[in-house]
C-alpha cells in the first residue's frame, strides 16, 4: 500500500460496508498508518468487530478525497450500511458490492441483507445516470445501466420462480433452494438459501407470501 501511495501520507480510509472482505484490514492499516481516519456508514453491533475509531458518514455527506469531491450515497440491500461514493464531475460511482461484472450480488438474509432495499438502491443509482462504476470486485463497468437493469429483471424472474415453486408444493426455504439451485454444489447451498430467504422476506412484506413455522405459502393460492 505504501508503494501505491507514492510517498503520500494515507489520511483516510472509506469503507463501503462491514463485510469481512471490506473491513477486516482496518486494524492492519491502522498499525501501519496510525493517524489514519476510518470512515463508513454505521452498522451498530457489527462495526465493533473491527475495533478502530469508525468516524460515521451520513447519507448525502460530501467527502473530499484527493482532488475529488465525493457524495455519500446510502445504498442498502447487500448490507444495511452499504455505501456508494459518487463523483458528480466525472459521473463515476465507486459502487462497493452493489454490482460486479459477470456476476449477481448476494443478498445475505442473516447479515441483514434486504432485497427490497437492494432493488430500490439499484433504481436510485440508475437514476443518477453513472457513466462508469468502479466496483470492489472485478473490472470497471462502463455504461452500467444495462447491467443494473438486468439485475432488477433477474430478481423479478427469480421471485416469480420462487412463487411458482411454492405453488407446485415446495414449502420450506430448504426445499425451494434445492429445486431452484439443483445444479449448485452442496457447499454453495447455504449461501443460495440466504438469497432465497431474502426473496421470501420481500414476498412476505409485499403481502404475497406468508409463513407458517418453516412452511411458506403464497397468498390467495
Ligand atoms: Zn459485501
Amino acid at each position: 500500500m505504501a508503494a501505491a501511495l507514492g510517498g503520500d501520507t494515507l489520511t483516510q480510509v472509506i469503507v463501503t460496508h462491514a463485510h469481512g472482505d471490506h473491513s477486516s484490514g482496518a486494524l492492519a492499516v491502522r498499525s501501519r498508518f496510525p493517524g489514519v481516519r476510518f470512515r463508513k456508514m454505521p452498522w451498530p453491533g457489527r462495526d465493533e468487530k473491527w475495533p478502530v475509531d469508525w468516524d460515521p458518514i451520513a447519507p448525502g455527506e460530501l467527502i473530499q478525497a484527493g482532488d475529488a469531491l465525493l457524495t455519500a450515497v446510502h445504498t442498502p440491500g447487500h448490507a444495511p450500511d452499504h455505501l456508494c461514493l459518487w463523483d458528480g464531475d466525472t459521473r463515476v460511482m465507486y459502487c462497493g458490492d452493489l454490482a460486479q461484472s459477470g456476476n449477481t450480488v448476494w443478498i445475505p438474509f442473516d447479515l441483514r441483507g434486504d432485497l427490497a432495499d437492494y432493488l430500490d438502491s439499484l433504481a436510485r443509482v440508475i437514476g443518477m445516470r453513472p457513466a462508469r462504476l468502479l466496483p470492489s470486485h472485478g473490472p470497471v463497468i462502463e455504461n452500467p445501466e444495462p447491467l443494473l437493469r438486468r439485475y432488477i429483471e433477474h430478481r423479478q424472474a427469480r421471485e416469480q420462480q420462487i412463487v411458482e415453486v411454492i405453488q407446485k408444493g415446495a414449502s420450506t426455504a430448504e426445499e425451494i433452494t434445492e429445486i431452484i439451485y439443483a445444479a449448485l454444489s452442496e457447499k454453495m447451498r447455504p449461501m443460495a438459501k440466504q438469497g432465497v430467504l431474502s426473496h421470501l422476506k420481500k414476498l412476505e412484506r409485499d403481502g404475497r407470501a406468508r409463513r407458517d413455522g418453516e412452511a411458506w405459502h403464497i397468498m390467495g393460492a
